[in-house]
């Protein structure tokens, strides 16, 4: 898989994707990320990529002209995505989606400011994605969510293979079961005696009830939408 990465922050790359088992994919070039600086497409000298909002208001938005040259110089652009609040809400099923044909790139537009120019979405195919209900300063973080929730999919990320993602919260068509690990008896505080006994039968249907119940109290909604 492979991410075009446009920003003003070239910096922040590859930030949190550096480490841990995403970071470990890409030193196995599991995936590729190129980072083009949309500065380096000013209008000017000085850098400036954003101006004043027409119609009034506060806060500027990023001109239509350096991001247009930012996304002509890419040869392989794949799906471009700019991240907004405006963009349908990012879940599970929408990463497995997007990690479904794992030869695709995808490049992705990281707004700053009051966000970019509406003139750049209607002129290039982009899809906008939001990562949750609340205002980020910059779509890099955004950026990040959507590599390392695509990344830890692919073949060969995971230690467990398959098994490790499989068995996660809403891969499971709800929220995951409590997770116990050694000593078995802490602070006076026991593991339940099920996960202690070998019996998989029992354990299993322990946790499918934990998961239903931990579902059904906190996250309604994620029951009604596996009912769909
Ligand atoms: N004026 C915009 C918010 C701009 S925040 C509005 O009211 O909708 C600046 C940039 O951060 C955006 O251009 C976007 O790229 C990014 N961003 C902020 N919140 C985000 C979210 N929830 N999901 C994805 N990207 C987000």
């Amino acid at each position: 898989m492979h991410f075009n990465i446009l920003t003003i922050f070239p910096e922040m790359f590859p930030g949190t994707l550096g480490a841990g088992v995403v970071g470990r994919a890409l030193e196995k070039k599991i995936w590729t990320y190129d980072v083009i600086n949309i500065r380096d497409f000013a209008i000017n000298n000085y850098g400036s990529v954003d101006d004043e909002q027409f119609g009034g208001g506060n806060g500027m938005v990023m001109r239509p002209e350096p991001l247009a040259a930012a996304i002509d110089s890419i040869k392989n652009r794949g799906k471009i995505i700019y991240f907004s609040p405006r963009g349908p809400r990012l879940n599970q099923k929408m990463v497995r989606e997007f990690v479904a044909d794992t030869n695709t790139t995808y490049t992705l537009i990281c707004g700053r400011y009051e966000g970019i120019d509406q003139r750049i979405i209607d002129e290039y195919d982009i899809m906008e994605l939001s990562i949750g209900d609340y205002i980020l300063s910059g779509g890099e973080i955004a950026a990040e969510v959507f590599v390392d929730s695509c990344v830890r999919l692919l073949d060969n990320v995971l230690h467990g293979g398959s098994e490790s993602t499989d068995n996660e919260s809403f891969e499971i068509g709800g929220l995951e079961w409590p997770l116990y690990t050694r000593p078995s008896v802490w602070r006076g505080r026991n593991v339940p005696e099920v996960l202690l006994s070998g019996h998989h039968g029992n354990i299993e249907r322990w946790r499918k009830q934990q998961s239903d119940e931990i579902t059904k109290e906190r996250r309604p909604d994620l029951i009604k939408e596996n009912k769909k």
